[in-house]
């Protein structure tokens, strides 16, 4: 049996063959030299990494120095690996000698599931509709040939804002302890910013889990505990909860940790047997086979120069503030909020990624690439491939359409009902215009009125833009936003 060769994001045993397999590991010291990485992602990578080379033992190679060419020039062997998850890692390995790529691992469908349904459709290639076929051709959450409970999306049940104590009254996640390997990465991660490789972000407890066993115990606990209320609550945000009822486990099915074929069918029984609620299970479930595999599928689908597309002509560099992430800096509680969220913990939840981060950068006009690259640098999660359709396609709308039928853009009122933010502001989130005009009301007029002859006019933005034409103080809001420009509000 050929070794297998597993990248640091291909680590659970759903990437052998066997679970004696002889297995290849590699640490590369120039992959943090490359990029500025949260401090606590760039920890996550390696104690997962070397959590897996120390379970392996002899059944393992674990070799660790610069870059990965160097460590191969002393491999005698051939190698197989799973087709690897970036562009730049997939050119590297189809041009060794000696390496036999395999199809990709880690996701509920295929690439050549995929590119059957997409290359027959006429039209957009639209999530909604991939993931019915995905259900389908999976049979999951499906009685006979019908969605269970007769529809295919339970999203509008999946909208509640926050309750309004504060308490969504579910156990909090199950944090991992820290071990001998954590201990051994943070001393390794000190001398590393010492000898001059930066990092940004603060550095804290291990939150995410580093093995597949500590996946595997969140998940259990997700589904038993947490899952219940995770449909209702999954938009709302709260200052004094980041976890809410969410599974934690993004950055888990990203190290390939956990295989999401087992947290789909995992949820699915606790439907079929437990009775949790089908439309938190079914949220759950479209989160994972339907949004995470349509943004790894897009990824590969739509090529190479999807992810420079920049349709709307958004020049503005990102400001020093937002990549150091300084929350301190930042008046706009909402904002301020989350940034510190990213900052402490390399993660929050998907609705402060998307309207409050994403929305605001899209409002400010800052360049699609040098979000993908914040996004993937700063969150646990985040890789090329994960990033590219949730910024390019879902958040900053530059490629005009070909992910969403309208920009994920919003002022202040969405942000005040879905959160407990606004009560504690300085701004207002009713004004546009003056002292208190909140930066995401005023930026989101701004925002339309620049992109007026840009946005296709389609059903869903016709009354916004019929609004748009009856503001009387829009040249003073744009004014205004022109003059706040990129600095943190
Ligand atoms: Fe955010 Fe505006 Fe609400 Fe302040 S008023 S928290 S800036 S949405």
């Amino acid at each position: 049996m050929s070794r297998r060769w597993l990248f640091a994001d291909q680590l659970g045993p759903h990437f052998l063959d066997e679970r004696k397999q002889p297995v290849l590991l590699i640490e590369s010291k120039a992959v943090f030299r490359r990029r500025v990485y949260h401090r606590q992602k760039a920890h996550l990578i390696l104690s997962a990494l070397r959590h897996r080379a120390a379970e392996l033992g002899d059944q393992a190679i674990f070799l660790r120095g610069e870059t990965y060419g160097q460590a191969l020039r002393t491999v005698r062997e051939p190698l197989e690996v799973c087709h690897p998850t970036s562009r730049r890692a997939l050119e590297f390995v189809r041009e060794r000698d000696g390496v036999t790529v395999l199809p990709a691992r880690g996701h509920v469908t295929s690439l050549e599931d995929f590119a059957d349904w997409a290359d027959g459709r006429r039209g957009a290639l639209r999530m909604e509709a991939f993931y019915r076929f995905a259900r389908e051709h999976h049979g999951v959450l499906m009685d006979g040939r019908e969605p269970a409970g007769g529809r295919w999306s339970f999203d509008t049940e999946n909208r509640e804002p926050p309750p309004k104590d504060g308490r969504l009254g579910v156990p909090a996640p199950p944090m991992p302890k820290e071990d001998d390997i954590d201990a051994e990465v943070r001393a390794d991660l000190d001398r590393w910013a010492r000898e001059g490789i930066r990092f940004t972000g603060r550095d804290g407890p291990r939150r995410f889990p580093a093995t597949a066993g500590e996946a595997t115990a969140r998940l259990r606990h997700f589904l038993k505990h947490r899952l219940a209320a995770f449909g209702r609550y999954e938009d709302a945000m709260l200052s004094t909860d980041p976890w809410l009822a969410h599974s934690l486990l993004s950055s888990s099915f990203n190290l390939g940790l956990l295989d999401p074929v087992e947290a789909v069918r995992g949820a699915e029984r606790t439907y079929r047997r437990q009775g949790a609620p089908l439309a938190a299970v079914e949220g759950f479930v479209r989160q994972v086979m339907g949004w995470r595999d349509y943004i790894w599928h897009t990824y590969w689908y739509f090529g190479k120069g999807w992810g420079d597309s920049n349709e709307l002509g958004a020049r503005r560099s990102l400001p020093d503030w937002w990549r150091d992430l300084d929350a301190d800096a930042v008046g706009a509680r909402c904002l301020a909020d989350v940034l510190t969220g990213v900052r402490d913990r390399a993660w929050v939840h998907h609705i402060p990624r998307l309207m409050v981060l994403g929305n605001y950068a899209l409002q400010r006009g800052w360049r699609p690439a040098e979000l993908v690259e914040w996004f993937h640098t700063r969150f646990v999660d985040g890789y090329e491939w994960v990033m590219t359709g949730n910024v390019v396609g879902m958040s900053q709308y530059a490629d005009l359409g070909r992910m969403t039928t309208k920009p994920y853009v919003a002022g202040g009122a969405y942000i005040n009902r879905m959160s407990d933010y606004c009560g504690g502001c300085r701004y207002d989130p009713r004004q546009r215009l003056g002292e208190d005009a909140c930066p995401f009301t005023a930026g989101y007029w701004a925002f339309l009125a620049r992109n007026r002859s840009r946005i296709p006019a389609n059903a869903r933005m016709a009354r916004t833009m019929k609004q748009l034409s009856r503001l009387s103080d829009l040249d003073a809001v744009v004014a205004q936003e022109k003059r706040r420009g990129s600095d943190p509000p």
